[in-house]
Order: structure tokens, then sequence, then C-alpha cells
């Protein structure tokens, strides 16, 4: 396998639509992630060629470092910590310090269901992907295993994208599942794009440090780690409240 993006939206020079056979399993993807991107992870060019701002919400974005304080607001208003004039969504009364992470001109947004979606949609589009729907049970290093009940793809070469679920089909890989939470509101007016990294003082000695993904509708609120648990059989089962 040389690319999932095979054709037109390959950018890998050596890749040969007739020469490479390519095969996706694909299963349920459900989790809501940031989408924040660096420069260098994803080129704009991408987003032009395939009208991404339309397609996968794709946007220029600053990123924010912010530390508040709950616990004693009112200390210090927005004038004194100086918040950029457009970020005028978060309360400046808890805000005590701010620093720029990256400015728009290094920084981007995709929404990543949407973004996924397009790309699987343009693989098949190209006639040259195999997919195929459904939950990997196990690897096999050798043709001679064979159990005929199983649907069976073969590679040469095989790229194992499980997230978390790695060490379900690699038990040798040290990959596990860590606990978390996220919320997505709907602002009452839009906000402005920002990707915000903060960490709030609760009461003396607990803080949280929630990331927050503002989008053109929504605002994506993700909660730090919790603790290391066993994942859940499969994305469908991840706790949706
Ligand atoms: C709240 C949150 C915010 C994040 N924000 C950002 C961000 O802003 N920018 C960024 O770059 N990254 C972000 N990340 C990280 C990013 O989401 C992950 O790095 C990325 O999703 C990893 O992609 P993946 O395809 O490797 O795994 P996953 O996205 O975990 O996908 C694994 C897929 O494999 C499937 N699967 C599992 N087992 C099997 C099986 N046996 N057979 C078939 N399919 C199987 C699952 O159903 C799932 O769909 C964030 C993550 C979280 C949780």
């Amino acid at each position: 396998m040389h690319s999932i993006l095979p054709h037109a939206t390959s950018t890998v020079p050596a890749y040969d639509p007739q020469g490479h056979n390519t095969g996706i399993n694909w299963s349920c993807e459900r989790r809501n992630a940031g989408g924040l991107l660096s420069r260098w992870a994803f080129p704009s060019e991408l987003a032009e060629q395939y009208n991404g701002a339309e397609e996968w919400a794709y946007r220029r974005l600053q990123a924010v470092s912010l530390e508040g304080n709950l616990f004693e607001t009112a200390r210090v208003s927005k004038v004194d910590v100086g918040l950029p004039n457009d970020l005028d969504w978060v309360r400046p009364d808890i805000m005590e310090s701010w620093y720029s992470l990256s400015r728009e001109d290094s920084t981007a947004q995709v929404h990543p269901y949407k973004f996924t979606m397009f790309m699987l949609q343009r693989t098949q589009e190209s006639g040259a992907v195999n997919l195929v729907q459904g939950k990997v049970f196990k690897l096999n290093y050798s043709a001679k295993i064979i159990n005929p009940s199983s649907y069976i793809l073969k590679g040469d070469k095989i790229v194992v994208t499980v997230g978390p679920w790695t060490s379900h089909l690699l038990p040798t890989c040290p990959v596990s599942g860590f606990l978390a939470h996220s919320i997505t509101i709907t602002p009452s007016r839009p906000v402005s794009a920002y990707a915000l990294v903060t960490e709030i003082m609760l009461a003396k000695g607990k803080h949280i440090s929630p990331e927050i993904y503002a989008r053109k509708e929504k605002a994506d609120i993700c909660g730090e780690g919790v603790k290391v648990v066993q994942v859940p059989d499969t994305a469908d089962d991840v706790e949706l409240c």
C-alpha cells in the first residue's frame, strides 16, 4: 500500500494506479476530535484544490494558551491581560495570562468526520480502492492460515490504524485507552476562530485543563484524560450521553 489517496488526491510520486492495489478496511468513527492542524501536517493546497472550506470546514485559526482563575474572579480585567480583541467570547474577569501558540499562517482546522468522509469518498471514486466495511478480528502473517468462515483481506503491506484498539490486533504494541470526556456546545452567537489550551484554577490546588476548539457553528470542549481504561469493543460502544 502506498497511499490511501490514490489518483488525483495522491501526493505520492511513486504511486502507480495500475501497479498498486489498495484496500481499506473501514469501521465506524463517531468521535469528534479537535481537528487542529499544524502547517507541516497538512498543506493548505489540498483544501484549496478540493474546496476544503465547504467540504470539511477547513479554516485558518489561531491557537492560544490561557491561564484563568475561577476561584478568585475579577482580580484582573480583559484590558489587564490584553487578550486579542476578537477573542471576545471568553470571560475576561477570570483570565490571568495568555500567550500565542501559533498564528493563522501556521495553524488550521478541519472537521475530522467531514474530512475523513470526504477523503474516503475520493478514494472510492478513483476505482483503485477496495473498501471493505467491518471489524478485523485477526492479523495472519502466513498465507497458509485460512479460516474458511472468515472474509480474508490479503496484502504484502498492511497499515494498522485502529488507534487505541491497536493492542487488540498487535498485543505487543503498548497502546492503551485513556478515558477523557468531551462536549459539543452550540454558542448563542458565532465565535471567532480560535483553539484554546487552558489551565483554570477551580480551587486551591485544583486545576482543570480543557481544550476548546471553536468551529463555524459549534465549539468542541475536550477535557483532559482521567484514567487508563479498557477500551470498549468497538467505537460504537464508546459512551455517548
Ligand atoms: C478529544 C480529542 C481531541 C483531539 N484533537 C486533536 C486535534 O485537534 N488535532 C489532532 O491532530 N489530533 C487530535 N486528537 C488526536 C486524534 O484524534 C488522533 O490522533 C486520531 O484520531 C488518530 O487516528 P487513528 O485513525 O489512528 O485512530 P482513531 O481515530 O482512534 O480510529 C481508529 C478506528 O479504528 C477502528 N477500529 C478499531 N478496532 C478495529 C478493528 N478490529 N477492525 C476494524 N476497525 C477497527 C475504530 O472503530 C476507529 O474508527 C484528538 C483526540 C481526542 C480524543
